[in-house]
């Protein structure tokens, strides 16, 4: 038994190296070792702590029982001294005094010996839209081993870092993983021992087990990738292997060396989609669903640069989500067209119109920390991304990836706030952002252009720019289309009101910003109804009409799901709710549709044309977003479907459709049609008049 002999020199010689500094945050070091036993659902831990100076006290699961503490000097703490229960409901966890300890705030060895059993059920673990919250943080047994940070599974402190050197005990026949390496893999009898050494700091630790097919291949020298497949699946491996190796390299690229030694996928037996230091835990349905190696699997990867080697310094705004979407989501639509990188901004526009509405729920981005509605994700990860955006076609691209090189290779392990990015943009640019920085992280909302007194003349076009009070400082981006084709010119607009005149041969046509390179709020006239301006509306309201009596059964279930609360308002008469309310609308009658119906969606009986296109009812639900002719400001939802048994799983399958104006699910087996209405004509472009 190496690895035992190992752990017992540790413990005994206090040999650990001290831990490495990051930046300000000081930086606790574990070497633990853990036994798990399935059967009783349980882990008895002992964990050598070295404290840095300044730490007085520590935190830990209000569900672990210490039974031993032992500080360096040999001296056996007082547990029943030194550990108090807090008896705060919403944070209950054993709080361990160092002072009583004799530890002070010097800081210091200590060995804790405890344990806990930990169940939970997973049954009922589902990957809700909006409403994070109520996940498993731990459980132990045979299905497997789940231990998340936030379960606060080993001694820390706020405001600390920590690195760890685990020595796992499971049963013969799990697997463990977690971040770092994997030095020790050995097994004895019934007992697996493995260990994991990550002395790179983090804020937390994720540890899971689990009876796992284990493969590894190299990326490159110093970097494997892994996989822990709770199904040997061969082709499903071979996409996440390739996968892996081209998102490294394309980050390395991009942003530097990846941070880690390893990048392993690993399958969860209950639904999860979560990115930790050097891995990903994705539940076995997510892990399947073949969009996800191209989109979300990408972000998580790009985590590792963002959020888990450069950490978040909160004190001016969490930029970490805005720049990931940016490295990944976004990048990748880049990467396929201009066009698609093109409707990707703009539906992140839309989204944040659609989600601010109601402006109480706007605010600015240095409030940022982390999203738990759609206003949040519209600011801190679109207005966020925008902001990068617009950095970056400010300095140019060279200049912007530079700067993000910089700040990955200054801040390895340590925080980096907002200022440090703009710091470096603006020494790789030769430009000042300080105004630039001001205006987009410190103010709430965005400006609101307005485009009037378009003259045309044979070779220029002269135009007056206006913009709402307070004015930004801008550079809007001006298309004009003459005899050689459309070209971008750049304005800038510092004030309320500014003409401007722009040369050219031929010119018939004139656009501002039309392909939203601005963060800014778009005219109702720039945006199609679509499905999320519905989700935005936090209660809309369940319209029906004339229903039997099993449709009205299975619209309250759609209502239920759709809500996720049994506190909905549902109206059985056809009523339309209130201005600016939004409705959702489920079978009306054709006057109701075509009322609702963009130009390009006929409904005809059981025959739908859309866009010129012919489908049927019998083989499609059709589900659209209308804009209410009647109240200029709301959006409601038609869902046609005859399925009594079909209309309540649709509820949860709209709110992955947010950004498209309709859907046509199919009945039985095939693919979900999606598109977008047209826009009606922009007040911010012009054409010469013939
Ligand atoms: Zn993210």
């Amino acid at each position: 038994m190496k690895t035992a002999a190992f752990l017992l020199t540790a413990l005994t010689l206090l040999a650990a190296t001290p831990p490495a500094a990051a930046g300000s945050e000081p930086v606790i070091s574990h070497t633990a070792r853990l036994t798990f036993d399935v059967a009783t659902h349980s882990v008895q831990i002992v964990d050598l702590l070295e404290i840095p100076a300044g730490v007085d006290h520590l935190r830990l699961n209000r569900g672990m029982t210490i039974t031993a503490i032992e500080a360096a000097d040999g001296a056996q703490g007082d547990v029943r001294l030194a550990v108090q229960a807090s008896d705060d409901a919403d944070d209950p966890i054993l709080e361990l005094d160092l002072t009583r300890l004799g530890l002070g705030d010097r800081g210091g060895r200590l060995v804790v010996t405890f344990g806990g059993t930990f169940l939970e059920s997973v049954a009922d673990a589902v990957f809700s839209r909006e409403n994070v919250g109520n996940e498993i943080t731990a459980t132990i047994g045979e299905e497997g081993i789940y231990l998340s940070s936030a379960a606060e599974w080993l001694p820390r402190a706020d405001g600390t870092l920590a690195i760890h050197d685990l020595t796992i005990m499971t049963p013969a026949g799990f697997e463990t993983v977690t971040q770092g390496t994997r030095t020790v893999h050995e097994t004895a009898g019934a007992v697996l021992t493995t260990r994991w050494v990550a002395p790179d700091p983090s804020d937390g630790i994720n540890l899971i087990a689990n009876r796992y097919f284990v493969h590894e291949e190299p990326v490159r020298e110093g970097v494997v990738s892994q996989t822990f497949f709770l199904e040997d699946d061969a082709r499903l491996r071979a996409t996440y292997m390739e996968r892996t190796k081209a998102y490294i390299a394309m980050y390395e690229e991009m942003i530097g060396p990846y941070p880690y030694t390893k990048f392993a996928t690993v399958e969860n037996w209950f639904p999860t989609g979560y990115g930790m230091p050097s891995y990903t835990l994705l539940g076995s349905q997510v892990l399947r669903l073949p969009f996800i190696p191209y989109t979300s699997f990408g972000h998580e990867i790009a985590h590792n640069w963002w959020g888990n080697a450069v950490f978040v310094d909160t004190a001016e705004g969490n930029w970490c989500e805005g720049l990931t979407v940016y490295c990944a989501d976004y990048h990748y639509k880049a990467q396929e067209s201009p066009e698609a990188a093109r409707s990707y901004r703009r539906t992140l526009l839309k989204d944040y119109a659609a989600y601010t509405k109601d402006a109480a729920n706007d605010f600015p981005l240095a409030a940022f920390l982390s999203r738990h509605s759609g206003a949040t994700r519209a600011v801190g990860y679109g207005k966020s991304m925008m902001v990068f955006h617009m950095a970056d076609r400010m300095i140019g691209r060279e200049a912007f990836l530079e700067g993000l090189r910089r700040v990955a290779r200054e801040h390895n392990f340590s925080k980096a706030a907002w200022s440090d990015f703009l710091d470096a943009f603006a020494t790789a640019g030769g430009r000042d952002l300080a105004a630039f920085g001001d205006q987009w992280l410190n103010r709430t909302g965005a400006p609101f252009l307005a485009l009037k007194d378009v003259a045309f003349a044979d070779d220029k076009v002269a135009f007056t720019l206006v913009q709402s009070d307070p004015a930004y400082a801008l550079e809007v981006p001006v298309v004009v289309t003459g005899a050689a084709g459309p070209q971008e010119h750049i304005v800038a607009l510092a004030a309320l009101e500014q003409e401007f005149t722009l040369a050219g041969t031929g010119i018939t046509r004139l656009a501002v910003d039309p392909d939203a390179h601005l963060f800014r709020r778009l005219h109702r006239q720039e945006i199609e109804p679509t499905i999320s301006q519905v989700l935005a509306d936090e209660d809309p309201v369940f319209v029906l009409q004339d229903a039997a009596a099993e449709m009205t059964a299975a619209a309250r279930a759609f209502a239920a799901s759709y809500a996720e609360t049994e506190d909905f308002t549902l109206v059985a008469d056809g009523t339309l709710p209130q201005p600016g309310r939004s409705g959702i609308i489920i079978n009306p009658p054709a006057t109701r549709v075509k009322e609702l119906a963009a130009p390009e969606l006929v409904v005809a009986g059981s025959t739908v044309f859309v866009a010129g296109k012919r489908y049927s009812l019998k083989d499609y639900d059709l589900v659209f977003a209308g804009f209410d002719r009647g109240d200029g400001d709301a959006t409601h939802l038609v869902v046609l479907c005859d399925s009594t048994y079909r209309l309540e799983a649709l509820a949860r399958r709209v709110g992955h459709y947010g950004k498209y104006s309709w859907l046509l699910l199919p009945t039985g087996q095939g693919k979900v049609l999606r598109g977008n209405w047209e826009t009606g004509d922009s007040p911010l472009a012009a054409a010469r008049p013939r």
